[in-house]
């Protein structure tokens, strides 16, 4: 857990129209930005950020937050890693609370094995570009791949010699532990002698999702039956390859904007492709994927090309367990490559526009490619097609998504055709199959969690004269989230001499039962909390929380600075009062209209057990209540000064 004070102190630093201006080109329009919103497409701009709220809002496509959200949504980052972004850049120490030891040394590993990787890649690069033997031997092997010099820069590519130790010295004579290089899988140790592991080879860089190089690919040049033809990074503490999937650091913002992500089997298909122009590409590294590798997909779309060249063991691998991929809700599509090439060989061959229309025109569904494959493989033996009618059953039978329903429908309308049986009968199979997993499933889970009641949040209707101003006050809890806008933008100023806003509303505010929305509950009681501990709470404390749901919220009862008042100042050259300086009025009339609406609601209450049938002696009281809330109300509406009730 990061601390309250470390992310206060990040927070306080942030400046939205940096980081947002880092991805959008954003213009100054009046008090706020404008740019061209990088989450939906359009021609004009309807993304606007404000410097002095530190929140963006689209009003194209509604998409809202703070400077930490957005690099959630565009980045996609977790809320730890934006914090720890924005930490690097704005030179934060971050302060960690509940650490475990055996976390801090982790911790500790990983970062020496990021400098270590960052050093070699550095390091490898200058050797390629620069070194004889680089440019003699690396350099000119990729050109002659049809690799460009801007492309060979933009992956990082490098070489290392094929001297036994040369990278080994340049570490050792840069202090790196002796241990960590062992680790990073960049040297062996041999005799207590350091030697190069990657030797005579072309080094791939592989970044995460924020950048950082967290392994290498190395691959070999001069044919060596001996040899594998790659070397990959040991798993250590910071490269797991069952999480890796190469290229998406450099694809991701292009598989948000197409929707779609490209899996191939090499790094060079995906730097080929990226040199064509098609960006939105990533690589398997040829194992079969796994359920972390598809949910790295799935952050940025859900629908997953698979490039399959006919005769690849890589891409056949990746086919493999492909089921969780439809239990994650994806789509997955196939493309076949001619034989005899691969996706860097056939992108050559076309150009970029052609392999495009290639893949658009091919692309097949990865259940009916199954199923066709299964059927050529069976044959005319019965019972092998009775095992290909079941194994599809089961496959269709994880798409169980409720939203999908109409998807698995279809499949199993194609399937039977396919196969030539009967659709109900396949229909039966697949239900069957969902069956058999729900009872294992309710076997495995405990009992229900006690879910707590949903507070009825219906309006009262109300006969009464003043029903319509009724609904109008009811209208998406509005007192409601006025109270608590009012509380987050002013409960520290001043109240009067020896009281701040908070005070005065926490005494207001006795009776927490006024609220209908627990959510606004929540910030007033964290906000309390936060209060008594003497941490600051601003809109902004609550805007940099973890909790996405609180922050989404606040940022909505956020006003959005409007031209107008500038405008307004213009016009009649005399400043116009803002909420800032009418705090204390604000504040008042939020109450007001709270509690008469309250009071409403008690009134209609009150009114609708009167129409029941009662006991005189509870008319009576029913009356003298009714009575007694006229008057309160008409206190409340005194002091508030409106006459809404005639
Ligand atoms: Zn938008």
């Amino acid at each position: 857990m990061i601390t309250q004070q470390t992310i206060q102190q990040i927070s306080s630093r942030i400046d939205i129209i940096e980081i947002v201006g880092g991805f959008v080109k954003l213009k100054k329009r009046g008090m706020n930005y404008m740019g061209l919103c990088p989450f939906h497409n359009e021609k004009s701009p309807s993304f606007t950020v404000s410097p002095v709220k530190e929140i963006y809002k689209c009003f194209g496509c509604g998409r809202s937050g703070n400077a930490i959200s957005f690099l959630m949504e565009h980045e996609k980052y977790s809320y730890v890693e934006a914090l720890r972004w924005l930490a690097a850049k704005y030179n934060v120490t971050i302060e960690e609370t509940n650490v475990s030891p055996e976390a801090i040394i982790q911790h500790q590993v990983a970062d020496s094995l990021f400098i270590i990787n960052s050093f070699a890649q550095k390091y490898f690069s200058d050797i390629l570009f620069d070194a004889d033997s680089g440019t003699d031997v690396g350099l000119s092997y990729l050109r002659q791949r049809g690799f460009r010099d801007e492309v060979i820069k933009k992956f990082q590519l490098g070489y290392c010699k094929e001297e036994k130790n040369d990278f080994a010295k340049a570490a050792t004579a840069n202090q790196f532990n002796q241990e960590f290089l062992v680790k990073s899988g960049l040297v062996v140790s041999r005799n207590d002698e350091l030697l190069d592991n990657y030797r005579g080879r072309i080094i791939f860089p592989i970044h995460n999702n924020t950048g950082k190089i967290i392994g290498f690919g190395a691959r070999i040049i001069k044919s060596n039956d001996k040899a594998p033809k790659y070397i990959n990074t040991p798993e250590n503490e910071v490269y797991s390859k069952s999480k890796i999937l190469y290229g998406t650091w450099f694809a991701r913002q292009a598989i948000d904007k197409s929707d779609e992500c490209l899996l191939v089997e090499g790094y060079t298909d995906v730097i080929a492709l990226h040199q064509s122009g098609i960006e939105n590409v990533v690589a398997s590294g040829g194992t079969s994927l796994t359920m972390d590798q598809l949910r790295l997909v799935r952050k940025y779309t859900n629908n997953l090309t698979i490039i399959y060249d006919g005769d690849s063991a890589g891409v056949k691998a990746a086919l493999r367990g492909l089921d969780m991929a439809l239990e994650e809700g994806l789509n997955v599509k196939l493309v076949l490559i001619p034989d005899k090439e691969d996706p860097d060989s056939y992108v050559n061959k076309l150009g970029a526009a052609a392999f495009r229309d290639f893949i658009a025109v091919n692309k097949k569904d990865f259940i009916i490619f199954q199923v066709e494959v299964a059927l050529k493989d069976a044959g005319n033996d019965t019972s092998k097609k009775a095992s290909v009618v079941n194994q599809i059953a089961e496959t269709i039978s994880k798409i169980n998504k409720a939203e999908d329903f109409t998807k698995q429908q279809d499949y199993i309308r194609q399937c039977s055709e396919l196969m030539k049986i009967e659709e109900t009968g396949l229909n039966a199979l697949v239900n069957k199959f969902i069956r058999d997993r729900v009872i294992k499933q309710e076997s495995k889970q405990p009992p229900d969690e006690f879910v707590p009641p949903q507070i009825a949040n219906s309006i009262p209707h109300s006969e009464s004269a003043d029903s319509e101003i009724l609904s109008l006050l009811m209208k998406d809890e509005m007192q409601e989230r006025a109270v608590v806008r009012a509380l987050l933008e002013f409960g520290l100023k001043e109240w009067d001499g020896n009281k701040k806003v908070a005070d005065y509303f926490f005494e207001e505010l006795s009776d927490e039962e006024a609220f209908d929305n627990l959510e606004l509950v929540r910030i007033i009681a964290i906000y309390k909390t936060w209060y008594e501990e003497g941490i600051e709470p601003t809109t902004k404390t609550f805007l940099y929380n973890e909790d996405q749901q609180l922050s989404k919220l606040v940022s909505s009862l956020v006003e959005f600075p409007y031209e107008l008042s500038t405008k307004w100042k213009e016009a009649y050259e005399m400043p116009v009062a803002t909420r800032e300086d009418n705090y204390r009025e604000e504040i008042v009339s939020c109450f007001n209209y709270l509690k008469l609406k309250k009071i409403k609601q008690l009134i209609d209450q009150n009114q609708r057990d009167l129409e029941k049938h009662h006991t005189s002696e509870e008319q009576l009281m029913l009356i003298q209540t009714h009575q007694h809330l006229k008057k309160i109300e008409k206190e409340i509406l005194y002091k508030a000064g409106t006459v809404i009730i005639k």
